[in-house]
């Protein structure tokens, strides 16, 4: 009796060790990781309870971004949704070692449930096999530089743990100890004549072995992932909770104060300590899949800049300096600060960056990397002055002349001069829409053609705009993104004062780095208004029947999806609608479009520098326009018109490259002149703005 009593002590003991063993490790870990985060800035991820839900519910539950690609994301599915339903295996395991027939509460031990665990076993068994399929055979290029093999032992164990509970299982089916049916445990089922001829000591002991062989396996497993480079397992869904909830072209504001610039104000990421706690929780949740790597035209095109290399540089440079941080605090002792450009991350990785957002797009657990890099470019132009030196053009032309061009601001209405165009003057009504023309739109030749088209087509559908000429600024986008974000402040503020004082309350926007600034971050700096793209206006008219497409236009075009209207805006149908009601027009897809859409190379103010390394970004997508066979290519933005053009004119194509609005002004016809109907207000005619 003594004996017995003494045995069936000695499981549940052992057990609770064990946990306390595995949870104490954990916690320390746990401890640990969550005090680095928080030696992060502060940044506002509280809101938006609801939106979050449904981003747990959708990213991580639906594994919705995972299942853009498809075989990988059926793969990892498989794991995740297998390991959920595994989570009563699990109970049911420890509970056995308190009482043999341990059941969960109304599900446990029937048929439905026995089918169900079953099923998924083999669903993260099939799902291991692909995982190796992909690692080992197809072996794509997004895994370089990944801890592939780290990721192969991850991938063993979590085999193993299946394993273990099939033998397990198989094992209760031949001692009959099985709570349901066994037909209704197939695969266990099919491995329980392995234990039919042993003896019942026998089968108690290999019972008693794959069950502590199983617990060992998971408490290994959730002490081993907090100190791996997979932390991920455990740290998306956090991130996934915590991610941007407003549109993903809008930067987080600085608000800068220039009468505390003598303080200790933070002026971008110099520091480990500069990040926010969120991009420090993003350097713990990359899963190191190489998607972001794989999308990312800068990496594409043969440039330093891997967004994966940079997210585990980092996660590598705050597991090495974040304990230091820690202890040193603790000791109330100093601690040298590392400057994380150069030492974690190269300057022209820090360049190369477009600002496409494809790599946000692309990854699973919502990792922001643009915000990683605009912060460090923050530091290094506001802190240290440090850029390209041809972006210095940029920057001193935003200072001194408010447009990258540096060209005058009485010049910007000249596109205009004899269209009729209405410039808004001071005391006047706002109009119906105030169009927002931009500085490429006002100052370059190519571009200009899009603001003329914009003017044709606006009137032929009868719509009361005006534009503001000179008093329109640049909104300051390429100052934010290239890091000055005190610039930017400074042309928001002014622009959102212009704006405001004029009673505008809808602005139509031809450039869509203008539309996001206007429509995301304006909001920020007291300017809220309702802000279309044109490609959205013109779609609303035409479905209205405001505005009639009659010329024909015979040509097969191919339709080019911009970065700032399409991934960090959501603007995919628009365009392609209008251009679907034009009489004549054939279109044809880029083999990358929608959210897949390739950079034009502009974007992150790479506009204004040069490209040293690779092949050129506006190259490859010409190539590729190239080789659809189109005659041309259409645009929705002027920075994509350049970009392409340029890239026509070097590879001698004969690709025309032309904005939606350029080809409804072909097709509208000459629409009466422009204006609208505003015909008593001051107008730009030659020689008119100056
Ligand atoms: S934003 Fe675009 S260019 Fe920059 S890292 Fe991401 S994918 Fe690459
Ligand atoms: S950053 Fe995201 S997409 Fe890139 S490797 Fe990490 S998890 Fe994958």
């Amino acid at each position: 009796m003594l004996g017995l009593a003494a045995t069936s002590v000695i499981g549940p003991v052992a057990l609770a060790a064990a946990l306390l063993v595995s949870f104490a490790l954990f916690a320390r870990r746990a401890r640990r990781l969550i005090g680095i985060v928080r030696l992060g800035q502060p940044v506002d991820r509280g809101d938006d309870v609801a939106r979050r839900v449904g981003l747990e519910a959708t990213v991580v539950l639906g594994q919705r971004k995972l299942f853009q690609r498809a075989l990988p994301g059926a793969m990892h599915a498989a794991i995740f949704w297998g390991f959920l339903v595994l989570l009563t295996t699990i109970l049911e395991a420890f509970g056995e070692v308190f009482t043999r027939h341990f059941t969960i509460p109304l599900i446990g031990r029937t048929a439905a449930l026995g089918l169900i665990q079953d099923l998924f076993m083999t669903l993260v068994a099939v799902g291991v096999a692909i995982a190796f399929y992909i690692r080992k055979a197809q072996r794509p290029e997004r895994f370089a530089g990944s801890h592939v093999h780290e990721a192969d032992y991850i991938l063993l164990w979590i085999l193993a743990i299946v394993l273990s509970l099939w033998a397990l299982r198989a094992d209760r089916i031949a001692m009959e100890l099985n709570g349901p049916p066994a037909a209704w445990m197939p695969v266990s089922n099919l491995l329980a004549p392995a234990f039919h001829g042993l003896s019942s000591g026998v089968q108690e002991a290999l019972g008693q072995l794959f069950l502590w062989i199983h617990l060992l396996l998971i408490l290994g497993f959730l002490t081993y992932i907090p100190y791996s480079k997979h932390l991920h397992i455990v740290a998306s869904e956090p991130n996934v909770w915590f991610s941007n909830t407003k549109a993903r072209g809008r930067l987080r504001p600085l608000k800068i104060d220039l009468e505390s610039l003598e303080e200790d104000v933070s002026l971008g990421a110099a520091t480990l300590e500069d990040l926010t706690w969120k991009e420090i929780l993003d350097t713990y949740t990359c899963t190191e899949c190489g998607r972001c790597q794989n999308a990312c035209p800068a990496w594409n095109t043969g440039k330093p800049l891997s967004p994966k290399l940079l997210i585990m540089n980092l996660r590598d440079h705050v597991f090495e300096q974040g304990p230091r941080i820690l202890d040193a605090k603790a000791a109330g002792a100093s601690y040298e600060k590392v400057d994380l450009v150069p030492a974690v991350v190269d300057d022209e990785v820090v360049w190369s960056c477009t600002t496409c957002g494809a790599c946000m797009q692309e990854c699973p657990v919502d990792i922001e990397h643009v915000d990683h890099i605009v912060d460090l470019r923050r530091n290094l132009v506001m802190a240290e002055s440090r850029f390209p030196a041809e972006a210095g053009t940029l920057l001193r032309n935003l200072e001194s002349a408010s447009n990258p061009w540096g060209q005058s601001q009485s010049s910007r209405a000249d596109w205009a001069a004899g269209l009729g165009v209405r410039v808004l003057a001071p005391g006047e009504p706002a109009p119906e829409v105030l169009y927002w023309v931009g500085c490429a739109g006002s100052f370059d030749e190519r571009a200009r053609k899009i603001s003329r088209a914009m003017a044709q087509v606006l009137a032929a559908a009868g719509i009361d705009f005006a534009i503001l000429g000179p008093k329109e600024l640049c909104t300051g986008d390429p100052a934010r993104r290239i890091g000055n974000e005190y610039l930017f402040q400074m042309l928001a503020e002014q622009n959102v004062e212009t704006l405001n004082g004029a009673g505008v309350r809808t602005i139509v926007a031809s450039c869509p780095h203008c539309f996001n600034t206007l429509k995301n971050e304006y909001p920020d700096y007291g300017g809220t208004y309702e802000v279309v793209h044109h490609t959205e206006l013109f779609s609303r008219l035409v479905r209205e029947g405001r505005l009639a497409l009659t010329g024909e236009v015979n040509e097969l075009l191919t339709y080019h999806d911009p970065c700032y209207l399409g991934r960090h805006n959501e603007v995919y149908e628009e365009p392609r609608d209008v251009l679907a009601h034009v009489p004549g027009l054939r279109t044809v897809e880029l083999p990358r479009h929608h959210e897949r859409g390739f950079c034009c190379g502009a974007g992150g103010a790479r506009m204004w520098m040069e490209e040293r390394s690779g092949k050129r970004i506006n190259i490859e997508r010409t190539d590729e326009a190239v080789a659809t066979g189109a005659q041309s290519v259409g645009v929705a933005c002027p920075y994509c018109l350049i970009m392409l053009d340029d890239g026509a004119k070097a590879r001698g194509a004969e690709l025309k490259v032309v904005d939606v609005a350029q080809v409804l002004a072909a097709s509208s016809g000459d629409g009466g002149g422009a204006g609208g109907s505003a015909a008593a207000s001051p107008t730009v005619g030659p020689g008119a703005g100056a």
